[in-house]
């Protein structure tokens, strides 16, 4: 048996173990009551400390604040008390003529202590949206917020302080090594959020405990169009998806194939839309978010330069600010293949456009790359589009708009392999941190009986 009792979080995590059954056997009523509590907390309470917070880490507008981080947690939390009761009830499951004489189902029952470590883009939306899937299937939880967004991180400990109790949730604060104590203890299910190279330590260090986990990932998401597409439509809602939180979301569209008879345009389109989003100095617009961390601004201006000594075609801004860690929506064409910002993920206002000439092109350059955590596909022809579907893979794919699938509680969020394992959101969320214990009650003389040993003759048995 190893022993944990150096590691500096196994007290936190020896008085949840000893908490777990008393929160897994909570009943819905008191589950519905926790619920409410965070909903007030968010939605009242805490509501303008985390617009400042966010304001403070990430330059976040208010209005996508509002959007993109409490309406959504307050949504989660919504959709889990409204489908919590059908949830949680035991699921009855038909019983084969084999084992007549029996009757089964399936019971959720929680895991048990959990992790969650979540990363910097949302800090709310992707720290408390898991935490609610957690609390609805009664797990308790330790949480390990980015160290990148320092100001939320800290009002996430308040929230958290203020509405639960360290042997249910607990969120602790700190860097790498932080996660790297946490990772050593032997939870029940982890829930990652962040980069594919960590989700590998990640997964790694929950093999040695082969405790199961949540793997959120990223990578670059293609956004296929295609000349059938309504280009002024598609640039709009491209724009909006791209720049977003200065094209730091998991999901937002990496880069573009556009195919090459409608470049032009499509170009022409997406400057007149960033003139109407940002006006023509985005740096002095209300509207347009900061890069998170000088490391991050390097990482991205190193893209940038890169594609620069490599004469490749600035449309769009190409203008940065390290002090204000300001980088301009930026379109890029003419990059040589391996081009920085064609192989890495870019998660950064920087939106290079590719051509292709057939749409059968286009799908054999996004199965060169890993499977995207999602694939969007602008196009009013159904052919292209089911050609598109049936020949690529992808955790995820929105039809003549983007990232809007994140925002429905009814469909699974997540990736496929190198983008992540396991889904979240609504019902799969609640899966995701259950156990689908199958159960099976003997009512009475079972069928099988007839086959214990001595293997003699059925009809003797019966007699006796
Ligand atoms: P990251 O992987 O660097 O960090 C995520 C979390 O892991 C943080 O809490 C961090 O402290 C911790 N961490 C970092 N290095 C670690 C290590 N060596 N060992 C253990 N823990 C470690 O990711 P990030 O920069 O915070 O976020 C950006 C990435 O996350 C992008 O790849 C993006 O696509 C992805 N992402 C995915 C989703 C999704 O829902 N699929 C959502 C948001 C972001």
């Amino acid at each position: 048996m190893t022993d944990f009792t150096d590691n500096p979080y196994y007290s936190l995590f020896a008085k949840q173990k000893a908490h777990q059954y008393a929160v897994s056997n909570s009943t819905y009523n008191q589950r519905i009551t926790k619920l409410n509590a965070f909903q007030r907390a968010i939605e009242i309470t805490f509501r303008d400390e985390i617009i400042i917070a966010l304001q403070k880490d990430l330059n976040k507008p208010k209005v996508e604040t509002e959007m993109s981080e409490i309406y959504q947690v307050i949504g989660d939390i919504k959709h889990a008390k409204k489908y919590l009761h059908k949830w949680m009830r035991n699921q009855k499951v038909k019983t084969p003529l084999a084992l007549l004489g029996s009757s089964s189902y399936i019971k959720f029952e929680a895991k048990g202590v959990c992790l969650i470590i979540s990363p910097w883009n949302f800090p709310f939306n992707l720290t408390f949206g898991p935490l609610v899937s957690a609390i609805a299937a009664g797990n308790t939880v330790i949480i390990k917020p980015s160290e990148m967004t320092p100001n939320s991180s800290a009002l996430m400990k308040k929230i958290v302080e203020t509405v639960f109790n360290e042997e249910e949730v607990a969120l602790v604060e700190g860097e790498v090594q932080t996660s790297t104590d946490l990772l050593k203890l032997p939870f029940n299910h982890i829930f990652f959020t962040g980069s594919p190279a960590v989700g590998k330590i990640v997964m790694k260090a929950a093999a040695e405990h082969l405790s199961s986990v949540t793997l959120e990932l990223g990578g670059k998401s293609p956004t296929i169009i295609d000349e059938t597409a309504n280009l002024k439509v598609a640039a709009k809602r491209i724009m909006w998806g791209k720049f977003m939180n200065a094209g730091q979301i998991c999901i937002s569209p990496d880069y573009a194939l556009v195919q090459e008879n409608i470049k032009d345009e499509f170009v022409d389109a997406c400057k007149t839309v960033l003139k109407d989003f940002y006006g023509s100095n985005p740096k002095t617009s209300s509207s347009f978010a900061r890069i998170v961390t000088s490391k991050h601004y390097k990482r991205l201006n190193g893209y940038l330069k890169d594609a620069e000594e490599n004469n490749a075609n600035f449309l769009v801004g190409n203008e940065t600010d390290e002090t204000s860690k300001y980088i301009s929506p930026t379109l890029v064409s003419d990059l040589k293949d391996d081009a920085k910002l064609l192989e890495e993920e870019i998660f950064g206002p920087i939106y290079p456009i590719l051509t292709y000439t057939t749409i059968d092109d286009a799908i054999a350059y996004v199965n060169k790359k890993e499977r995207p955590l999602a694939l969007y596909i602008y196009s009013n022809s159904k052919a292209n589009t089911k050609r598109i579907l049936n020949s690529t893979k992808a955790g995820g794919t929105c039809i003549n708009n983007n990232i809007i699938h994140y925002a429905n509680h009814y469909l699974p969020f997540g990736g496929i392999n190198n983008s992540g394992i396991g889904k979240s959101n609504g019902y799969y969320g609640f899966k995701a941190f259950s156990n689908e214990r199958a159960v099976v009650k003997q009512n009475f003389f079972g069928i099988a009986e007839l086959l214990f040993p001595p293997y003699t003759d059925y009809k003797e048995k019966l007699a006796r």
